[in-house]
């Protein structure tokens, strides 16, 4: 028997894990479902005995954040050091791409998730102007020149860079393994900000270097997004920059299908790993058990196989892709009426005829 903590979040977070636990449980896995308290009022941190059920279990599995569960999400991310941030964007026959040839999107965002621009590294430009009153942007114009204002700071190592291409490096090598091509496709502005962003694209490019079987491409971020919605399907492994990869995840993901099929795994050290839809808490239709499960679905499927349920995991996706293939059972935002309840119904009857 495995163990997952379970933590809905808030508002449709709440509806499709209960839907995922759901399905696991009648689906028979050997999996038991811990729902711990996940805070004690809304706004807090988690509770102490809850970090430790997570830091315990085989698997985490994360509906949705939102305002009262920003906290929640810190913690799994940053407090956790998850910095590997896995975004597969797949088309299954049925979805609702905005393309008119989907088929064949098959890629992965990998998110650098633990610096660049998002760690939120700001303050007053005063205090920073004192410091470095003479450093100069591209224009020679110097830091002691500009009016009153705010700063944010960017950082790259070269560490987080390395440890990030190498995760980069093994997941396109499972995947071409697989059959898919081997690429690594790097994501930046090294035109722009040589120095930074430049750290991050020649430390991918080096660590790519040393598997002969991967090529590898680089893309600034602007024509990168471009790239993503004309030419999807020449994508396999994208590694970004933290703020990078999350516009590029929202961008694929919506090519693929939409929020509400995008589905996540966070990554950290020693096998640590949580998993959650890439959709927000979706206040315009909390309470109305009409969200689509499929997001959280597919990471529960990550999660499963992360776990060492292989064989579950894929089977699992086998019946999300059947589901939607047969288009019967849909949710509203992929053009059909079905409930969060019936369409999670309608995997588990799948499953257990695969
Ligand atoms: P938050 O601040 O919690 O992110 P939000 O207003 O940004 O809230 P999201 O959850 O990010 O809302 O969703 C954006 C839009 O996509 C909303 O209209 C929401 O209803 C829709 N959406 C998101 N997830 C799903 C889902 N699983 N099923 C159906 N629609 C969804
Ligand atoms: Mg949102």
């Amino acid at each position: 028997m495995k163990t997952i903590v379970a933590l809905p979040g808030e508002g449709i977070g709440i509806e499709v894990v209960e839907a995922t636990c759901d399905l696991m449980v009648a689906a028979g896995m050997p999996v038991e479902i811990l729902t711990p308290a996940q805070y004690d009022r809304p706004g807090s941190a988690l509770p102490e005995a809850t970090r430790q059920a997570c830091r315990e279990a085989d698997g985490v599995l994360f509906g949705a954040a939102g305002p009262d569960t920003a906290q929640v999400i810190g913690w799994l991310r940053w407090g956790m050091d998850a910095w590997a941030g896995v975004r597969p964007a797949k088309f299954m026959s049925g979805m609702q791409s905005p393309l008119a040839d989907p088929d064949g999107i098959d890629c992965i965002i990998l998110r650098e998730n633990s610096e660049g621009m998002y760690p939120g590294r700001e303050g007053d430009l005063a205090d920073i102007k004192r410091v470095l009153p003479d450093l100069t942007d591209m224009f020679g114009r110097t830091l002691g020149e500009c009016g009153d204002g705010k700063f944010a700071v960017k950082v790259v190592t070269r560490a987080a860079a390395e440890r990030i291409g190498r995760f980069a490096c093994e997941l396109a090598l499972a995947r071409k393994a697989r059959g898919y091509p081997g690429k690594v496709t790097c994501v930046a502005k090294s035109n722009v900000l040589p120095i930074s962003d430049g750290l991050f694209e020649s430390t991918i490019r080096e660590i790519v270097a040393g598997h002969p079987e991967l090529s590898y491409d680089y893309y600034h971020v602007d024509d990168a997004a471009r790239r993503a919605v004309r030419y999807p399907k020449t994508m396999d492994v994208v590694v970004c920059m933290n703020q990078y990869g999350d516009i590029m995840s929202d961008i694929i993901g919506e090519v693929a299908g939409g929020l509400g099929v995008s589905a996540s795994g966070n990554y950290g050290d020693d096998g640590w790993a949580y998993f959650e839809s890439c959709h927000g808490s979706g206040p315009d239709i909390a309470g109305q058990g009409i969200a689509n499960p499929t997001a959280t679905i597919l990471s529960a499927s990550m999660m499963l196989e992360h776990m060492g349920l292989s064989s579950e995991a894929a089977r699992l996706e086998a019946a999300v892709e059947q589901v939607f293939r047969e288009g019967k059972t849909l949710c509203r935002d992929q053009g059909g009426t079905a409930t969060t309840k019936q369409m999670a119904d309608a995997v588990l009857a799948a499953y257990q005829n695969q």
